[in-house]
C-alpha cells in the first residue's frame, strides 16, 4: 500500500494556489452540488451526509448526497458520480470508497466543467482532482503513536512494552498515512527494542483490515491472542487506527479473558467516548465533522463566486499524478483526562463526559 503523503512535514505554507487547477469562473448560486460518500464504515460518514444536505441548502445550493452501499461499494460510487455529472453538478465532493478506482469518473466530471474536491480521503493516480480537504492524516497517526506510548508508560514506567499494530483498509489512502504517522513515532523505539511487536507483524500489509470492518479486526485479534499471547505473555498496547476497530479489538481481548491493553482509536464515536470515560479504550481523535463539512461548503462558496478556495498545504498530498492542493484541519487527541474539555462544544458528546 503506497500512501500518498510525504513524511517530510514542512508545515502549512499558507499559500493560495491556482496551480494546475482549472481557473474557477463561478457558477449560478442555486447550482447542483454532488456529494458522493463511501459506505457508512464509521459514524463520521453518517454525520457528514446530513451536514452536507443541511449546509449546502443553507448556502442556497441544490444538493445530491449519495452513499456507496455496503457491498458493491466501488461500482455504486462510480455510478453515483457519473449520474451527478449527467445532472450538471458544478462541484462534486467525493469521499472515495477506493482511492484508485475513480479516474474515469473524475475525468468525466472535469470534462463537464465541474470542480472535483476529494473529501477526507485522497483520490489517487489522476490529474482530475482539484482540491483535497481533510484533517491532517499524518498528524492523526503521530498522535495515535504517541498516545499508545503515553498510555503504556503510565501503566508500566519502563519497557520493553509489547504491542500489536492494526491499520485500516488498503483501498483507503488514509490508512497508509495514519500508519506511517504512527510508525514515525513508534519505529525508533521498535528499532531500539524498547517496544516489541509481539507477533512480529509490523508491515502495513500484515496489519491491514479490509473495508475497515469490525469483524476483520476482531478475527485478527483473536488469532493474535492465540498465536502469541496464549502462554501468558502480556500485551501492553494495541495501535488501532479508528474507534470501530478499537472496540472490536477490546471485545476480542475481553472474550479471551485477558486484561485490556492500551488501545488507541479515532473518530470520537459515541460508544468509544463512553468506553474511554469508563476506562477501557485509552484514546480517540477528535476530527469534528461539523468543521470539515463547514470548510468544504466554504470551498464550494468560493468556487461559486469565481474565487479560489483557501489552501494551507501544497506539499503533502502527491496523488501519483499531481500534488493536490489541500486544506488540512488539526486533529485533537482525546483521552479520559481531556475528554470534557475536548467535547465541551459538542452537544452529543459533551454529556457523556460528565
Ligand atoms: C477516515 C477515518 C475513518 C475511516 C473508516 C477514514 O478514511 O479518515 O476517520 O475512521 O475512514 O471509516
Amino acid at each position: 500500500l503506497s500512501a500518498a503523503c510525504s513524511n517530510e512535514r514542512e508545515g502549512a505554507t499558507g499559500a493560495t494556489t491556482g496551480g494546475s487547477t482549472s481557473a474557477a469562473k463561478g457558477f449560478p448560486a442555486d447550482s447542483l452540488i454532488g456529494v458522493a460518500l463511501p459506505s457508512k464504515t464509521s459514524e463520521n460518514w453518517v454525520l457528514a451526509g446530513d451536514l452536507f444536505t443541511d449546509g449546502l441548502k443553507a448556502a442556497g445550493f441544490k444538493s445530491d448526497v449519495q452513499y456507496a452501499g455496503a457491498s458493491t461499494t466501488v461500482a455504486d460510487q462510480q455510478a453515483q458520480i457519473s449520474a451527478m455529472v449527467t445532472k450538471g453538478a458544478k462541484v462534486i465532493v467525493i469521499g472515495a470508497t477506493d482511492a484508485a478506482q475513480l479516474s474515469t469518473q473524475v475525468a468525466q466530471a472535469k470534462q463537464s466543467g465541474a470542480t472535483v474536491i476529494a473529501y477526507d480521503r485522497l483520490i489517487t493516480n489522476t490529474p482530475d482532482v482539484d482540491y483535497y480537504i481533510a484533517f491532517d492524516n499524518f498528524k492523526v497517526g503521530q498522535l495515535q503513536g504517541q498516545a499508545l506510548l503515553d498510555g503504556m508508560k503510565a501503566k508500566k514506567a519502563t519497557g520493553p512494552w509489547t504491542i500489536e499494530l492494526f491499520s485500516g483498509s488498503p483501498d483507503d489512502n488514509n490508512a497508509g498515512v495514519f500508519f506511517n504517522g504512527a510508525m514515525d513515532v513508534l519505529k525508533p523505539l521498535i528499532d531500539k527494542g524498547e517496544v516489541v511487536v509481539g507477533s512480529g507483524q509490523q508491515d502495513v500489509k500484515q496489519t491491514a483490515i479490509q473495508g475497515w470492518k469490525a469483524e476483520g479486526a476482531q478475527q485478527r485479534m483473536d488469532s493474535l491472542l492465540t498465536s502469541t499471547y496464549d502462554s501468558g505473555k502480556t500485551l501492553d498496547g494495541v495501535l488501532s487506527p479508528n474507534d470501530t476497530l478499537a472496540r472490536a479489538i477490546i471485545t476480542s481481548v475481553k472474550g479471551a479473558g485477558k486484561p485490556i491493553p492500551i488501545v488507541t482509536g479515532q473518530d470520537s464515536e459515541v460508544e468509544s467516548v463512553k468506553s474511554i470515560v469508563a476506562g477501557e479504550q485509552y484514546s480517540t481523535i477528535n476530527k469534528d465533522t461539523r468543521e470539515l463539512v463547514a470548510e468544504t461548503v466554504n470551498m464550494v462558496k468560493a468556487l461559486q463566486g469565481g474565487g479560489a478556495p483557501e489552501i494551507n498545504d501544497t506539499k503533502s498530498y502527491d496523488n501519483g499524478a499531481k500534488v493536490v492542493p489541500a486544506y488540512l484541519l488539526p486533529p485533537i487527541i482525546v483521552t479520559k483526562d481531556n475528554a470534557a474539555e475536548a467535547y465541551a462544544n459538542d452537544p452529543k458528546l459533551s454529556p457523556l463526559t460528565k
